[in-house]
């Protein structure tokens, strides 16, 4: 079942099938770093559209992330934020269609496995570790006293906000089952289910401000406290966080803006060929999801173990003075007030970094990573971005007459 065309021409593209001409699972040799297999992934070509039964499961298997068309910033920009969590998450900008919801689903292909309470009350091993037995519940003390696992080893879950979310879904309220028992509990929100996964909130330009403050603290801190009269509880929230929006549909204050890390702004594919090979993954993919997962199972397998690799060397990451120095000029010149800006631009080129298998930061990481860190953090933008919009609808208006309406 050989997918490759190996017979194109172009010299990115016999690279690409020098290095991935195999189909059977063995290793893809000479890939340096993450980077660099993003860079390889993208224009790898498929052409056999051998259709199978997919067995109804086709929406359950996410789309390789791999095998995503273009998109190389966005790409990036999902890498470093799960390498490192620490830069505030990502937020995605741009209209419908540009692939954002697809992107932020591949990931948890992308994650190793985290583990899963088995208990209502989401209770850890790792919370007797640290507070001992009474830091679960009742149940969960006496499985843990007779030797029995409370947690299993599970994938990563993507947690979808829902739109009409309220404060009490995502910070958790009190748990009406509990009360009767005289026992006070809380239940937990969408947070606490989304530690140590992925959170996504789609067109998070339309979430009351409560709700995505409550995110946000919760996002920064890695924890969060509910209080409800006099039952008080603290919940883990270290999730990956993705945010999405479409500026058509309204704007996200600034200070909201501000607290994301990195920021895309994303736009659809220009060249014709790069259109039409993502149409054809994608078509695909729809009739036979298992056919794509497969082509790109090294690929997926490779960015993974680079992933967990980068996770590792984090810690030892080294931002030198210098490198430093240059970060700050660069945040002064470019007149942005708000001491995130440094914050997400550091801990973005150390996670470059890293994931190119380097420890020290360097000059050219800062230059990668600039645009996503510190793009859309003057206050003009949303103005300055709605002008743009409103000059690319005057455009695209005169194109439509002269070359649709003009021909009636
Ligand atoms: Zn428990």
């Amino acid at each position: 079942m050989e997918t490759m065309n190996t017979d194109s021409v172009s010299e990115e593209e016999n690279n690409i099938s020098s290095l991935t001409n195999n189909d059977t699972g063995e290793n893809i040799t000479g890939v340096r770093s993450l980077m660099e297999l993003i860079d390889i992934v993208t224009g790898r070509n498929l052409q056999n559209t051998q259709i199978q039964e997919d067995g109804g499961y086709a929406d359950v298997i996410p789309f390789p992330f791999m095998a995503i068309v273009g998109q190389k910033e966005m790409k990036i920009a999902l890498i470093l934020s799960i390498i490192n969590p620490l830069m505030g998450g990502v937020l995605l900008i741009g209209p419908r269609g540009t692939g954002k919801t697809i992107a932020v689903r591949s990931l948890i292909d992308l994650l190793p496995d985290v583990p899963r309470s088995l208990c209502f009350y989401g209770c850890l091993e790792e919370d007797i570790e640290k507070g001992g037995l009474d830091a679960v519940c009742p149940a969960c003390a006496k499985k843990f006293a007779m030797g029995e696992p409370i947690s299993v080893l599970d994938r990563v879950r993507l947690v979808e906000l829902p739109l009409n979310a309220k404060i009490d879904d995502v910070i958790g309220g009190l748990d009406e089952r509990a009360t009767i028992n005289d026992r006070l509990r809380l239940k937990r929100g969408i947070l606490a289910q989304a530690d140590r996964n992925i959170l996504y909130v789609d067109e998070v330009n339309l979430l009351s401000d409560d709700v995505i403050d409550a995110i946000l603290d919760a996002s920064a801190q890695g924890h969060y406290t509910v209080r409800r009269g006099p039952v008080s509880a603290t919940y883990r929230s270290r999730f990956v966080f993705v945010g999405s929006m479409n500026p058509e549909e309204g704007n996200l204050r600034p200070q909201i803006m501000d607290r994301f890390g990195l920021r895309v702004v994303m736009q659809g594919l220009k060249e014709p060929k790069e259109r039409l090979e993502a149409y054809r993954r994608v078509n695909l993919y729809l009739n036979n999801p298992y056919q794509v997962v497969n082509n790109f199972k090294d690929e997926t397998r490779i960015a993974k173990e680079e992933i967990q690799l980068a996770r590792e060397m984090l810690p030892k990451a080294i931002l030198n003075d210098e490198i430093a120095n240059l970060g700050l000029k660069l945040i002064s010149k470019l007149k942005i007030e708000s001491l995130r800006a440094e914050i997400t631009l550091f801990e973005a080129a150390k996670a470059y970094a890293v994931a190119d298998g380097r420890i020290e930061v360097t000059r050219n990481d800062l230059l990668r990573v600039a645009p996503l860190a510190l793009r859309l953090r003057r206050s003009s933008f949303i103005t300055d971005y709605l002008s743009q919009q409103n000059q690319e609808k005057e455009e695209l208006d005169k194109i439509l007459d002269e070359v649709i309406r003009h021909q009636e």
